[in-house]
Parts: structure tokens; sequence; C-alpha cells
């Protein structure tokens, strides 16, 4: 069994980003730039903007920081986005989710220009990207994507099973490893007899959000095991795989933390570099 070792990977990205982000500076006098967006305080959330702002000046990029209160209204919000469309030096714009219940995720992400959508989650970059045509892939699926690149696991022809149908991760992981002629199947909390399914999959991928649910009874001799869960489990990190037991039967397999989890950022990074070069 080899560890698929996402902090390292992404770690070369952001090294390479750096460089390359020198290289323009010198040439046009401009840097990229990433508007992050938190509305509320809640403390995982808050984290991850921590994060993002830390990696965007270790590169080089300019962090622009928009933390709002709980109560800010959607109006003032899409007023916000609507600023940060119009501002040259933002060519990335990210609005942290999960948004308070009285403002729509769904209204404030279609407001976002398409050309600084990083994510990929406005309605024209999810067209996109079911259709071949993605502008940004969404961050963590695209992260997966080079995981797998990385490690020269083959995806042409193999049977992809994917635990998980949301937006952000479990549907649009789907599309790119169609797109990359796997066999997909999606899986969900409705699907009957899951370990059947799970158990034909050379390459597994869990997005529940549930600790060490994926036991080894679900995967099959030699799978590739990619595990997209953050859970809090007495006070310490795991993922959706219980990975003691998963990583003796799998080929490879992604820890939590330092798996999937650092690739998010590094692809958040390289999308924003993309639409800062769209923009030049
Ligand atoms: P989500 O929106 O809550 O979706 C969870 C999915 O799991 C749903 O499709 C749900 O099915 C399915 N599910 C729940 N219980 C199930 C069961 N018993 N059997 C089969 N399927 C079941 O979660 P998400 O946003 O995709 O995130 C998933 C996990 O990944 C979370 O732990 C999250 O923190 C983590 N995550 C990590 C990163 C990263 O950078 N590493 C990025 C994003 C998310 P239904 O649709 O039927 O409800």
């Amino acid at each position: 069994m080899s560890i698929i070792d996402g902090k390292k990977v992404a770690s070369h990205i952001k090294d390479k980003l750096a460089a390359e982000v020198k290289i323009l500076k010198t040439k046009t006098g401009k840097t990229p730039g990433l508007a992050v967006v938190l509305v509320g305080d809640d403390p995982a959330s808050a984290v991850y903007v921590k994060n993002k702002n830390k990696t965007c000046t270790n590169i080089g990029f300019q962090s622009f920081e928009h933390i709002l209160s709980e109560n800010t209204s959607e109006d003032k919000l899409l007023n916000l986005i609507n600023d940060l469309n119009n501002d040259d030096q933002v060519n990335g714009i990210l609005v942290q989710l999960p948004l308070p219940s009285h403002i729509s995720s769904k209204k404030i992400l279609v407001a976002i220009n398409p050309q600084k959508d990083v994510d990929g989650f406005h309605l024209e970059n999810v067209g996109r990207l079911v259709t071949g045509n993605a502008l940004f892939k969404p961050c963590t699926p695209a992260g997966i994507i080079k995981l797998l690149d990385e490690y020269k696991i083959e995806i042409e022809g193999k049977n992809a099973v994917i635990i998980g149908r949301s937006n952000i991760v479990g549907k649009p992981v789907s599309f790119l490893l169609l797109e990359r002629n796997a066999t997909v199947t999606i899986c969900h909390s409705r699907t009957k007899d899951l370990s059947s399914l799970s158990r034909s999959a050379d390459i597994l991928i869990a997005a529940i959000g549930k600790p060490n649910f994926v036991t080894p009874d679900m995967v099959k001799n030699n799978a590739v095991v990619i595990d997209v869960g953050i859970n809090r489990l007495d006070g310490k990190l795991v993922g959706d795989v219980d990975f003691a037991s998963v990583s003796k039967q799998a080929s490879f397999i992604t820890p939590v933390p330092g798996g999937v989890g650092p690739m998010t950022i590094a692809m958040l990074m390289e999308n924003t570099f993309q639409a800062f070069k769209n923009s030049l």
C-alpha cells in the first residue's frame, strides 16, 4: 500500500506558482488577487479563510479578506460582490460556504462574475464543467484528479465509485472522472446495497461527512481509496474512511489530514492564477 501525500504534491504546486507569480510581476508589475468573503463566525470556516489568506501571502498573491457579521443582509453581500466584480485588483472571488440561512447561496454564487468564480460554483461554470469546457474546475475535485495523475494512477476504463453527491465534491468529481473515461457510479444515502457497489470500485472516493464510514468489507483488494471527509472525532481530525483497516487492503490511499485537504487550497491558488492570466 502507498500513501498518497497530498501535502507534498500541494507544496510543489504552490512553489511552482510562487515562481511564476514572480516572473509575471517582473513583466507586468501586477500580482494576482484573491478576495475571500466570510459571513458569520463559524470557527471551522474562520480557520479555512485564515489558511487561504496565509497561502496567498506565501506565494505572492494579494489577499483581500472580507469578514462580515452573521446578520449581514443579502443586499449588503450582493453589493460587496458587485464591488469585487468591478475591482481590477481582484482576480478571484471566494464566498465561504455555508452562508447564514437568511442569505440565498444560490443568489450569491450567481452574482459572482463567472470569470472570477475560482471555486467554479457559478451555474455558468457548472454547465461548462458538465460539457467538458470548464473555465475553473471546482477545487476539491480538481485536487483529487491531480493526485491521481501525480501518482500515475490510471483513470481511463476504471470503475470509479463515488459515495456522496454534493454539488461541491460528489457531482463535480464524477464529471471530471467521466471526462477522463472512467465508468462512474454515484452513491448517496438512498443507494441500495452500497457495499456491493463500492466493492466494484477500482477507484473509490468517499465524500460523505461521516467519520470512519468506509470499512474494509466495502473495499475491493488493491483499490485506490480517496478520502475527502474531514470530521472531528474525540478532538482529532479523521476522514470518512477507516484508515487503519482500509489501508491494509488498498493499493493507494489518501490520509486525513494530509491527503485531499491541502490540494483544495493549492487548486484554489491555481484557479486564481489562471483568472489573473486571463485578465492580462
Ligand atoms: P454533503 O453536502 O453533506 O454531502 C454528503 C453526501 O453523502 C450526500 O450526498 C449524502 O447523500 C451522502 N451520504 C450521507 N450519508 C450516507 C450514507 N449513509 N450512505 C451513502 N451516502 C451517504 O457533504 P460534502 O460537502 O460533499 O462533504 C463531504 C465531506 O467532505 C465532509 O466531511 C466535508 O467536510 C469534506 N470536505 C472536504 C474537503 C477538502 O478539502 N478535503 C472539501 C469539501 C468537503 P444524500 O445526498 O442522499 O443526502
